[in-house]
């Protein structure tokens, strides 16, 4: 259970009992008068992925040139086990980093629908699902001549449990949801949607996007078929760091994803014969990996297994503890409102707030040096990052945030949103 914090706790007591503050200094920060709240889509740079990707190009390349494939090759899979056994619960020879997240979701998605019974013709998933699903997930309906079934979800609290059952049936092959919605961090109850999915004999797919290095996950114990997740978010592998996939043992032999690539052949360098993928996880590479993108990764998650995603759980929930007290205490009165859920335990590792001119307050806060971001409509997101982010960064970005819209500095900055937000 998470305690409250009142608002009027002195932040630097809290960092002072932060167990997890010594973890800052992992992460490059030259620019320090900047609070950056947005880990949740792009973390910060640590400095053991720089050192990781510096030591690809200066040793590994440099010298070992093209021989050093000889271990590369088998990078991905020992990457995807680190990141099995330290934060998703799968166990090894199930988890692989390769290619991204949105191609990942194809690869899987599409397997399902090759295998479904021809009974079997839907795929569900729920309106507040990231747009990449939605548009992936229609994409393989229309080659597999499947229809999806797209759930209301409330984009404040996240997928209802009764709604996804009511849409659930002998029809649906597939359902698609992600476990941390992006928009309101809202956490949906994996173990008892994936119980429920399978007892319509249908298969579930987790995007763990959200959740991976923010939320404990345990793929096992929840009984999950497939997942995929980026690492470029709570993470911080970098930008476009390759994403990962998760498909239990059980149905490794039963699916075959639809882009046949010769890293997936059994016996790739003979450079003859017919399409035979491997067996196990493998089977679901496609081409040559980026070694600098998946040693990054490696380094990434070794700095998140060291802090433990127990530990980084414990303080994300303080820390959303800390700036809901504040949000209630100093926001409200100013026109904001909370959009995620109310109840801590349901909430990821980032809050959002509404209020009419969000993107004007967001433009207005990144001149003060406070970077959260935008999502529509009329959304603050505030993404707090255990590793590096402080009770007084929390306590300073809503002090700014009442500063701008009690003065109305907001109006200063255009209406319209930007084309990256
Ligand atoms: C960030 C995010 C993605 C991104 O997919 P890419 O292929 O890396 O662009 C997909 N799904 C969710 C839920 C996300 O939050």
């Amino acid at each position: 259970m998470v305690t409250d914090i009142p608002a009027d706790t002195d932040p630097r007591e809290l960092d002072r009992a932060d167990p997890l503050a010594r973890f800052r200094a992992q992460f490059a920060h030259d620019d320090d008068d900047a609070i950056y709240l947005d880990g949740n889509s792009l973390g910060r740079p640590p400095h053991r992925v720089r050192d990781a990707i510096m030591r690809v190009v200066d040793q590994e390349w440099r010298h070992e040139l093209i021989r050093a494939w000889n271990h590369w090759i088998d990078l991905p899979h020992k990457v995807g086990d680190d990141l099995a056994s330290s934060m998703l619960g799968a166990r090894p020879g199930e988890v692989l980093i390769w290619d991204s997240t949105s191609v990942n979701l194809y690869k899987l998605a599409s397997a399902v629908a090759q295998a479904a019974p021809k009974t079997r013709t839907v795929i569900v998933t729920d309106d507040d699902n990231f747009p990449t699903d939605q548009y992936i997930l229609q994409g393989v309906a229309e080659q597999h001549n499947m229809t999806v079934r797209t759930i209301h979800s409330d984009i404040d609290h996240g997928v209802d449990p009764a709604a996804l059952a009511a849409a659930v049936g002998k029809d649906t092959a597939l359902v698609c949801l992600s476990h941390v919605a992006y928009r309101s961090g809202a956490i949906a109850d994996m173990t008892a949607i994936t119980e429920m999915v399978h007892a319509s004999g249908a298969l579930m797919l987790w995007d763990l996007c959200h959740s991976v290095g923010s939320v404990p996950v345990d793929l096992t114990a929840s009984g999950a078929d497939l997942a995929v997740g980026c690492t470029y978010k709570h993470l911080n592998a970098g930008p476009g760091a390759p994403a990962f996939l998760y498909v239990r043992q059980e149905l490794q032999s039963q699916l075959r994803q639809p882009i046949w690539g010769w890293f997936s052949q059994t016996n790739q360098f003979d450079m003859s014969g017919d399409y035979n993928p491997l067996p196990g996880v493998g089977g679901f590479a496609v081409g040559t990996p980026g070694i600098m993108g998946v040693a990054a990764v490696e380094a990434a998650v070794e700095l998140v297994s060291e802090a433990g995603i127990d530990a980084i759980r414990q303080k994300s929930l303080r820390l959303n503890a800390y700036a809901s007290a504040l949000v209630a205490a100093e926001l409200t009165a100013l026109g904001f409102t909370l959009a995620s859920p109310a109840d801590l335990e349901k909430r990821g590792g980032h809050l959002t707030v509404h209020h009419p001119q969000a993107w004007q307050i967001g433009q207005a806060m990144h001149g003060r040096y406070v970077i959260g971001d935008y999502r529509e409509p009329d959304r603050i997101r505030l993404g707090f990052a255990p590793l590096y982010n402080s009770y007084s960064d929390i306590r300073s970005a809503v002090s700014v945030m009442a500063d701008i819209v009690a003065k109305g500095e907001q109006d200063r900055f255009d209406p319209t949103p930007g084309r990256v937000r």
